[in-house]
């Protein structure tokens, strides 16, 4: 086994993979470290996002929205089945399937770009040495450069302490084997509402308990509260302003003790997912001697090019500060490799997309009403309702909107924000427009494809300066 390195990535998750592939293309020699292992107890590539995040998750989003979808939407286009019921071992066989093909494509490209694949634990040592565990064996790597990408663990609750059976966090709620009848979930971000989704079209009375009186701080206000109606209205109940206090794990079930507006609440379910984010993973990291500054909160500090405070170490992904997002993570990944290969790159911190996948989905880029209004800066708003879409009138996806936030004075687009049906690929436009620092007259001048979602992007451009077609324009 080699043990002299150009460049070696630590961690194989979305940052760590990217970067590591880039290194190579670049003509560097590279080797990526992971410990990451499968139920079987092989090592997988991957991380959070292959094996127990984005992908597992998206695909039981599918899957449990078309089983929804043949309830309750299929009488709507003329379609009468008999009876629909669920395989959740075959559903879960899929989402597992989807998973394994993605992971194995990696190790593929891996070979293709001859990376070394270093299965086990890395230790960084002094002078760029790193140590790699792998059973009882340890092997000593030099590197040149060392690019950190070991990604976050859900933060855990004393007052919710996972069993891995009845309290679990977001991969256990990945892999349940029958559908809890009742669901508690703490944390109404990201996770706790894909999650609550999925096992709410699947059947569970779902009930989230977030600790916020606000639903969706993140998100455009709007947004945020056209949102929170349609997830409830489909069954979501979500307190807001409530706090766990205690659990107590019965026969029966799970009681969760909540404070609700200062009021002592308590509610049992059957399962409960801790939601209530994520932390970065530097545990066992760094030999003592290793002397890397962390922010505040445990992230490891860096500058704007995901440099450490030592000459030659990186660090990319969600260990480093900024959105904890797959997509963040594999652009920051390529910046390094860049340069380190002596290129100049750059990440654009404003203009990395976000998306919920609830249904209909949530997504935004830019800045919100809220964030426009607390710095002041003064914009025209333009709107288009799905409802008065001809495609999505078509396809029975009509609730949301697309929003456009423009400088007053330039035009220039700040922000643009969809809630409605394949929102997130709909957005794409929206950064690619930003991207190249669009007026919303670029993107009203543009000409998009009839009948098509995209086209409510196209009106609510028009209706920035009042020209919108097929709505009555609030500036008229
Ligand atoms: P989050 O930060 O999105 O949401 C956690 C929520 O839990 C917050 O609203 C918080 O107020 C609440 N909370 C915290 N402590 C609580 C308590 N004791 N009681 C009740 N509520 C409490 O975190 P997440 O949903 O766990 O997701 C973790 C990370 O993973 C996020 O950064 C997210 O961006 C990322 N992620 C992204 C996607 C996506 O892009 N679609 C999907 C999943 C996860």
């Amino acid at each position: 086994m080699d043990t002299t390195f150009d460049v070696v990535v630590i961690g194989a998750g979305s940052a760590g993979y990217v970067a590591a592939i880039r290194c190579a293309q670049l003509g560097l020699l590279t080797a990526c470290i992971d410990n990451w292992s499968n139920e079987a107890g092989h090592p997988v590539l991957g991380g959070t996002c292959l094996n127990v995040g984005c992908i597992p998750s998206k695909a039981l989003l599918e899957s449990s929205e078309l089983y929804a979808q043949a309830h309750k939407d299929y009488q709507k286009h003329g379609i009468e089945v008999e009876k629909v019921q669920l395989n959740l071992a075959a559903m879960m066989e899929r989402k597992q399937n989807v998973v394994t093909q993605l992971t194995a494509g990696i190790e593929e490209l891996f070979r293709v770009n001859g990376v070394h694949w270093l299965p086990g634990q890395a230790k960084i040592l002094e002078d760029k040495n790193i140590q790699l565990q792998r059973g009882g064996e340890r092997t000593e790597i030099v590197a040149k450069y060392i690019i950190i990408a070991t990604g976050s663990s859900p933060i855990t609750i004393p007052v919710a302490t996972l069993d891995k059976t009845h309290i679990v966090d977001s991969s256990g709620a990945l892999a349940f084997t029958e559908v809890p009848e009742r669901l508690g979930i703490i944390g109404a971000g990201v996770i706790g509402l894909e999650l609550g989704s999925v096992w709410q079209r699947l059947g569970s009375k779902v009930t989230i308990l977030e600790a916020q009186d606000q639903f969706l701080p993140v998100v455009d206000g709007q947004i945020a509260k056209e949102s929170y109606r349609i997830l409830t209205q489909q069954g979501l109940d979500i307190h807001l302003n409530s706090r766990l206090t205690k659990t107590v794990t019965q026969a029966s079930g799970i009681q969760l003790h909540y404070i609700h507006n200062e009021q002592k609440q308590m509610l049992e379910v059957d399962k409960l997912v801790v939601a209530v984010g994520r932390m970065a993973n530097t545990d066992n990291l760094f030999d003592e001697a290793v002397d890397l500054v962390l922010d505040e909160g445990g992230k490891i500090h860096v500058d704007e090019y995901c440099e450490t405070s030592l000459p030659g170490i990186y660090a990319v992904g969600d260990v480093v500060r900024g959105p904890m997002l797959a997509h963040k993570g594999s652009e920051e990944g390529i910046m390094v490799a860049e340069r380190i290969a002596g290129h100049h790159y750059t990440v654009d911190y404003h203009l990395i997309p976000n998306i919920i996948y609830t249904n209909p989905e949530i997504a935004w880029v830019g800045k919100t009403e809220e964030e426009l209004q607390a710095a002041g800066i003064d914009y025209q708003l333009g709107s288009f309702p799905f409802a008065a879409n001809g495609r999505a009138k078509a396809i029975e996806r009509t609730q949301g909107r697309v929003k456009i936030l423009a400088d007053k004075k330039t035009d220039r687009v700040l922000g643009v924000h969809i809630l409605g049906e394949y929102a997130s690929e709909l957005l794409a436009q929206a950064v690619l427009a930003m991207n190249f620092s669009a007026s919303s007259e670029d993107i009203a001048l543009s000409i998009f494809a009839h009948p098509s979602l995209s086209e409510a992007m196209h009106e609510a451009a028009l209706d920035v300066q009042g020209n919108a077609i097929h709505i009555k324009s609030r500036k008229r």
